[in-house]
């Protein structure tokens, strides 16, 4: 069985990167019938902090990407990680380390001086501890000398490190205390984990990993190093590309499947597919299709894929995401009667909006209550009627039925006897009915309004 992980340091927000580590972990798990877990490496106990923790968890709900069993801590797991290192050290592939810090500084100046390797050679490597017992020490790994060590990366290929320019690692402090390193193997092999997906950030530590899980004699994972993220520049995304937290993309209001297709599309690919649901992401996700260099994040990519995640959801669903984005951007939230207004308008929104703003903006109409304020293009408009267009449209807007191809039929028929063209009077029932000059379709809304609501604007606007 695959199990993956999430393995997030908590030192803030999700990372969009993190997030994208995550849903491909997701991804793989989820299209394999496998287990998708995750595990909080708050070992750093003066920069883990448990807001972050919060933030990355709220980040991964708000994206969908349920994760198996509890959230595991890595530093809970501190004693087992060093039991680890006490059966190492006991079966001889780890050994006590007495030098002090100035003796391994004096070692570098020496190698440095001879023109050699500055890694560290511990004198304790071969020798008997036994004289030393009361001094400080720590636990240093065994590291093969010789040979090399092959990363069998399934993006990266195979990415070979002559054992000679490893040193000894440090498996347990002076303190007794685990090393990160450390605690990153024994868990992914306590958690079963088969394949680790990251960033290629840390494919270096990968090298140091399997010294230890062959001193184990254990399984290696299967790893994938993912590129990271660049900018449209080019250059690694950092803060002047724009926002970086995953959440920040729900608070500007970008739909979570559209976020979700996007960050999939950000490093692998599947043919010319742009556009998926999650069911064809989880099918269609493997490590061969992900790319050997780092993706672009772009905006307009992303916005295009959310309008037409948008335009296909569920009406119900997507007014419960955009409540959840009104709080989560700490705007005012719906009332009762605006929420079903939304849901009742929302056939007429989906299409052409990118964003939850930009649903919301043609929203409008259905979300305001009499008197309607005309904005600057909306009364400009309105003041045209002074011929009284609206007042002699009304009772063919009264005896209509309220069907769409009747309301057409009505209004056309209005324009024609009047010989204008429709537009003249599509622009002062759009100020009406909206006070606004852009908005969905007039029958739409006068649809969604109803003829009660619409016969009331109608008449505000023609006084
Ligand atoms: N905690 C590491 C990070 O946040 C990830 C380590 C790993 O995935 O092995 O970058």
């Amino acid at each position: 069985q695959v199990v993956t992980r999430f393995a997030p340091s908590p030192t803030g927000f999700l990372h969009i990167g993190g997030a994208r580590t995550a849903l491909f972990n997701w991804l793989f798990a989820r299209g394999r019938g496998g287990k998708f877990l995750l595990r909080i490496e708050d070992t750093d106990r003066e920069r883990s902090t448990p807001e972050a923790t919060a933030a990355i968890l709220q980040g991964m709900k708000w994206l969908g990407l349920d994760h198996d069993g509890d959230v595991i801590s890595q530093f809970e797991g501190a004693a087992r990680h060093a039991e680890v290192a006490h059966q190492l050290l006991a079966e001889g592939k780890a050994y006590k380390c007495f030098s002090t810090q100035e003796e391994i500084a004096a070692f570098r100046e020496q190698a440095r001086a001879e023109g050699k390797s500055t890694l560290f050679r511990s004198p304790w490597r071969d020798a008997d501890p036994a004289s030393h017992t009361d001094e400080p020490f720590v636990v240093r790994i065994k590291a093969p000398q010789d040979g090399a060590t092959v990363i069998r990366d399934q993006v990266q290929g195979d990415v070979t490190i002559r054992n000679d320019q490893l040193d000894d690692m440090i498996l347990l402090r002076s303190d007794g205390t685990p090393v990160y390193m450390l605690a990153v193997v024994v868990d992914d092999h306590d958690m079963g984990v088969t394949h680790v997906i990251r960033g290629d950030d840390h494919l270096n530590n990968a090298a140091r990993q399997m010294m230890i899980y062959e001193a184990m004699g254990w399984d290696v994972p299967v790893w994938a190093h993912i590129p990271l993220i660049h900018g449209p520049d080019g250059k690694k995304l950092s803060k002047r590309h724009g926002a970086l937290g995953a959440q920040e993309y729900q608070a500007m209001g970008y739909p979570a499947a559209g976020m979700r297709n996007y960050l999939a599309r950000l490093g692998w690919s599947h043919g010319d597919d742009e556009f998926f649901t999650d069911d064809q992401a989880k099918e269609w996700f493997d490590l061969d299709g992900i790319g050997k260099s780092p993706a672009r994040f772009d905006l307009k990519k992303l916005e295009n894929l959310c309008g037409q995640h948008i335009a296909v959801s569920d009406d119900a669903a997507l007014r419960r995401e955009i409540e959840a984005y009104l709080a989560a951007a700490g705007l005012p939230t719906l009332s009762q009667t605006q929420s079903s207004d939304l849901e009742r308008a929302m056939y007429c929104l989906k299409d052409r909006a990118r964003t939850f703003p930009e649903l919301l903006e043609k929203a409008h109409f259905a979300l305001i209550s009499r008197p309607i304020e005309p904005d600057e293009k909306a009364a400009k408009a309105l003041q045209n009627v002074s011929d009284g267009i609206l007042r002699e449209l009304t009772p063919h807007v009264q005896n209509a039925s309220w069907l769409r191809n009747e309301l057409e039929e009505a209004l056309n028929a209005f324009a024609e006897a009047k010989d204008i063209k429709f537009g003249k009077l599509a622009g002062p029932l759009r100020a009406a009915l909206a006070g606004r000059a852009v908005t969905p379709s007039v029958f739409d809304m006068m649809l969604v309004l109803g003829r009660e609501e619409t016969l009331a604007r109608l008449s505000d606007a023609a006084k």
